[in-house]
């Protein structure tokens, strides 16, 4: 078991934060170093797209509790590089920090699309500072343009609308949120749009912005101009790895991981280097597959299970959980557990209502659920995942 010494946390929001607390909570008694790149202390990004967006929740109320952590934060700090043999991070302020154990917990940048000139009013949405940024210039009546029908450009929609601005969505693929939630609930979601007089172009590219300083209009493919004041880009996210190009960790899609969430280099676990969240792509054994997930449970359970293979190697328990999350949008209430799977399957409900809960199976296992505002009927479905259950018959109970 690693007791004392340095662990170096690169990564300063909730991965890293989950990690630090299980450190503490677990007795290392050495120093827990976290480097940020944000000058903010962790914060919580959901309400970014939702409460913090719109307004009623105060800027500061989005901080996440520390509770009684004895840490010490860098922020405002980059990590360049990391030394595997020399067993030391290279900051952007010119220090290097020695470690003896390294937790990876960087997250995701997100993606733009290539080519769009940089106009004012054009934003993306990660961090506190690019809510606020954006928040500023939402003012009733004007008009939003969306660009890319993911979970966050779904939910940035729904708030603005709520504002009272005039929405549209652009999303090139022929159903949105198909990736998340497969094209069966996709069609559901793009009518959820409707439904709120949201207006939603599929199948249709941007290939640029119109506007001198400021943005005054999206351009899509076939040359039509979408007028617009505030254009928000929510072309999904890429894991933030660039600073460990070359350190000899496998880097695939993420920080290439074991069952433990120990970082591989060669396809061997690194002694004392592990990652978590929506940066690490980890074999999970539950569903025999190597995954990546971008939402908040797993960063704040693979926080967790990282840290405690940090301390106590493979005596710790392999990190095997079923995926969750959850997307507010209107006045509906998405959650997912698990992965799509090939089969669909309406179990409880029917999509012609605000309720119900669809089910994904594939080999006749169930692997997923999807509910519209059944909160404890999903859960149900999360313990047949976990269980490794035949895939449901419609109206069975779970
Ligand atoms: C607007 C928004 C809404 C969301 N809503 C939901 C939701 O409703 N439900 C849900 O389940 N999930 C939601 N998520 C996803 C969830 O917030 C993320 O999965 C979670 O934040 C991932 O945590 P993380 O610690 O792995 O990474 P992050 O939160 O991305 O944090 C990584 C940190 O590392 C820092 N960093 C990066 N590179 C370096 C470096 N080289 N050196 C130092 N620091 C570095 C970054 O600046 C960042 O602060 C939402 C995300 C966003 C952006």
């Amino acid at each position: 078991m690693l007791a004392g010494g340095r662990i170096v946390i690169v990564g300063a929001s909730l991965a890293g934060l989950r990690a630090a607390q299980t450190l503490q909570e677990e007795g290392f008694d050495g120093t827990i170093t976290l480097i940020g790149a944000e000058p903010h202390l962790p914060y919580d990004r959901p309400p970014l797209s939702k409460e913090l967006l719109a307004g009623p929740l105060a800027d500061d109320e989005v901080y996440l509790p520390l509770g009684a952590l004895d840490a010490e934060f860098r922020l405002a700090t980059r990590a360049i590089g990391v030394d595997l043999q020399g067993r030391n991070v290279a900051l952007d302020s010119g220090e290097t920090l020695d470690f003896d154990g390294l937790i990876l917990a960087t997250g995701a940048h997100p993606r733009t699309l290539a080519g769009l000139r940089e106009l004012d009013g054009v934003f993306v949405l990660r961090t506190l500072d690019d809510c606020l940024a954006m928040r500023a210039r939402l003012a009733p009546g004007g008009r939003v343009v969306v660009v890319g029908a993911g979970f966050i450009g779904s939910e940035v929609a729904a708030t603005c609308h709520g504002l009272g601005l005039e929405v549209t969505v652009i999303e090139a693929l022929p159903v949105p949120m198909v990736r998340g939630v497969g094209e069966l609930v996709g069609r559901r979601c793009a009518r959820l749009h409707a439904d709120h007089g949201v207006r939603l172009q599929l199948g249709t590219g941007v290939i640029g912005l119109a506007g001198e300083d400021r943005v005054e209009a999206v351009v899509l493919a076939d040359g039509t101009m979408v007028p617009a004041d505030v254009v928000l880009i929510g072309v999904g996210v890429a894991p933030a790895t660039e600073w460990l190009a070359g350190s000899g960790i496998d880097l695939e899609n993420g920080v290439r991981c074991d069952q433990w969430c120990r970082a591989l280099s060669h396809g061997e676990a690194v002694a004392g280097v592990v990652a978590a969240g929506d940066v690490a792509r980890w074999e999970n054994p539950l569903f025999g597959e190597v995954m990546r997930v971008e939402h908040w449970t797993n960063a704040a359970e693979q926080g967790r299970a990282a840290a405690l293979t940090l301390l106590h190697g493979q005596e710790a328990p392999v990190f095997d959980p079923v995926p969750y999350f959850w997307s507010d949008q209107y006045e509906t209430k998405i959650q997912f557990v698990g992965r799509v799977g090939p089969d669909v399957r309406v179990v409880d409900g029917s999509l012609d209502d605000d309720r119900f809960v669809v089910a994904y199976g594939t080999e006749g296992r169930i692997v997923g659920a999807l509910a519209f505002s059944r909160p404890a009927r999903l859960m149900a479905y999360r313990s047949m995942i976990a269980r490794r259950e035949p895939f449901p018959d419609p109206g069975a109970e779970p």
